[in-house]
């Protein structure tokens, strides 16, 4: 027995229908998760957001004519599982994993992060973007891009540099982890 479910007054028919995406975005505190995030959903820059704050947060786009909706965990630095972290760690369907150019420590921190999603994941093959924020600094660059490359080959992901004050390749990067979780369901469906 199937029927179609009703649809509310409120709701029209293509918002409920759209796939909702599940993304988290790590990194060291100060490379500017939350800055993209809030850049991405509400285009705008904030120079400063409580660094302990983790939220979740949701917006609509249309990528590559299909609606999409990006339901986006910020995570907050904290070692220690949070609740809602850990639910996104295990249901999450794409990673952004993010450092600073001007910051080699947190670039060194991307492989912990991969690690930890393979951990918690047990080695699935999940979506993953890698990200050099802060490109507008380019006097205070650390970490050269072809070192960025190089390493998101090496995790078999894309790689952008991004800057969340410039609104630079902002929209690839968020746009291009719900591409990667389409391939990957492609690929699992032919
Ligand atoms: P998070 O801890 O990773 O969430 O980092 P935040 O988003 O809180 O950013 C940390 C600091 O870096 C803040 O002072 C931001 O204003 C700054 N910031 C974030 N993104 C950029 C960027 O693209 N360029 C520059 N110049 N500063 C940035
Ligand atoms: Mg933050």
């Amino acid at each position: 027995m199937s029927s179609t479910p009703k649809v509310s007054a409120s709701s029209s028919n293509s918002a409920s229908k759209t796939r909702v995406y599940k993304i988290v975005i790590l990194g060291e505190g100060g490379v500017g998760k939350s800055a993209l995030v809030i850049q991405f959903v509400s285009h705008r820059f904030t120079d400063y957001h409580d660094p302990t704050i983790e939220d979740a947060y949701t917006q609509q786009a249309r990528i590559d004519g299909e609606p999409a909706k990006l339901d986006i965990l910020d995570t907050a630095g904290q070692l220690e599982f949070t609740t809602m972290r850990e639910q996104y760690m295990r249901h999450g369907e794409g990673f952004i994993i993010c450092y600073s150019i001007t910051d080699r420590r947190s670039f060194d921190e991307v492989l912990a992060h991969k690690n930890l999603i393979d951990r918690v994941r047990c080695h699935e093959n999940i979506p993953i973007i890698v990200t050099g924020n802060k490109c507008d600094l380019e006097q205070k660059r650390k970490v050269s891009t072809e070192e960025g490359m190089h390493l998101a080959e090496q995790l078999g992901a894309p790689f952008f540099e991004t800057s969340a004050v410039l609104r630079q390749c902002v929209d690839d990067v968020f746009h291009g982890i719900v591409r990667e979780i389409r391939k990957k369901e492609h690929e699992e469906y032919v």
